[in-house]
């Protein structure tokens, strides 16, 4: 997934949009109308609250709570976290009362994998949604390749017929030994097939990969195998952060006995220009704008590619570190 966490629902400073002046408005009205004579306290969110950045602008809708997998060794989003999906009368709820903002473009469905919610209840929702929210043009979700592989191709049809426009696909790697050793409940293969599934019924693709998640042992077949398994799936967004080790993860603790040591800052960086000199992509999207990044990049690909690959070569050849996000300025 590409995660941006927006943190715990307990003030308008960490409420689940973009901190634009917009939005602002349209969420303490919200919260205003909420708690109005009717006692409500606007939509209702539990836990963490996550959502790619490309959905900053986008209403939250929370269908589930936490990561049916939540095994990830690198991920502490949900840890400790019961997975639940939330009822329909909750969910609606939101719905209806999301319905009074105004018109709404973009809506995210919330946690971790909301695909994983069988048909019989994802369904309902997007009904309620597209029977009560007017000027809805994309409703987008995370998905991993477990939850794809469970929908048939009609069903994803159905899905996109609902309204459901894009789908975020954490992959991380496309290596296998690496895929199995961060338990992401995947291999590179159903990766492809996840992949291709999504785009093969019209539902735009986002893939997540994960820079300096091989270690410096695997850094290289990391690379390679990510950008091997990225052009099979030829997604239309390629989104590259970068690992930050999370104190209570099994990875930290690998990092603590010496069995993982990440890259180097210009380590992440060549991986970062394997990944898109050895892909081959129709027409992507290829980005490394998000916060945990050293060099932000967003590229059109094929078009921008071998000036994208000169640039991060050179930034890598000056071994200039101001040339690179600070890091008291990267985060999750
Ligand atoms: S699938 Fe993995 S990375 Fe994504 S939320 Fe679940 S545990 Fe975290």
């Amino acid at each position: 997934m590409v995660p941006h966490k927006v943190g715990h629902i307990t003030n308008f400073c960490t409420l689940p949009f973009l901190w634009s002046y917009y939005t602002k408005v349209f969420v303490i009205i919200a919260f205003i109308k909420g708690t109005g004579g009717a006692g409500k306290l606007g939509m209702k969110y539990e836990g963490m609250i996550i959502r790619p950045p490309s959905e900053a602008r986008s209403l939250l809708l929370q269908i589930s709570v936490g990561c049916s997998h939540n095994r990830c060794t690198f991920c502490s989003t949900y840890k400790g976290e019961q997975f639940r999906i939330k009822t329909f009368e909750e969910i609606e709820e939101d719905i209806i009362e999301a319905s009074g903002y105004g018109p709404i473009e973009k809506i995210f469905l919330c946690d971790g994998d909301a695909l994983i919610l069988p048909m019989k209840k994802l369904v309902p929702i997007l009904e309620s949604i597209n029977t009560h929210i007017k000027g809805v043009q994309r409703i987008g979700l995370y998905a991993n390749a477990k939850s794809v592989l469970r929908k048939t191709p009609e069903e994803l049809a159905q899905l996109r017929d609902l309204g459901i426009g894009i789908a975020y696909l954490g992959m991380e790697t496309g290596n296998d030994d690496i895929l199995m050793a961060i338990d992401k409940g995947a291999n590179s293969r159903q990766m492809v097939e996840a992949g291709r599934k999504i785009k093969d019924v019209g539902i735009t693709l986002s893939v997540t990969v994960l820079l300096g998640i091989g270690g410096r042992t695997q850094s290289e077949e990391h690379a390679l195998d990510t950008a091997r398994v990225l052009t099979e799936i030829d997604p239309d967004y390629v989104g590259a952060l970068t690992v930050m080790v999370v104190p209570g993860t099994p990875l930290y603790e690998e990092q603590l006995s010496g069995r993982f040591e990440l890259p180097d800052q210009f380590g992440f960086l060549r991986e970062l220009e394997v990944m898109i000199a050895e892909s081959d992509f129709t027409d992507c999207l290829f980005t490394s704008n998000h916060a945990s990044n050293y060099l932000p990049i967003r590229a059109r690909m094929p078009h921008e590619k071998e000036e994208t690959v000169r640039l991060i070569r050179h930034v890598i050849a000056s071994s200039n570190k101001r040339m690179l996000r600070p890091e008291y300025m990267r985060g999750l």
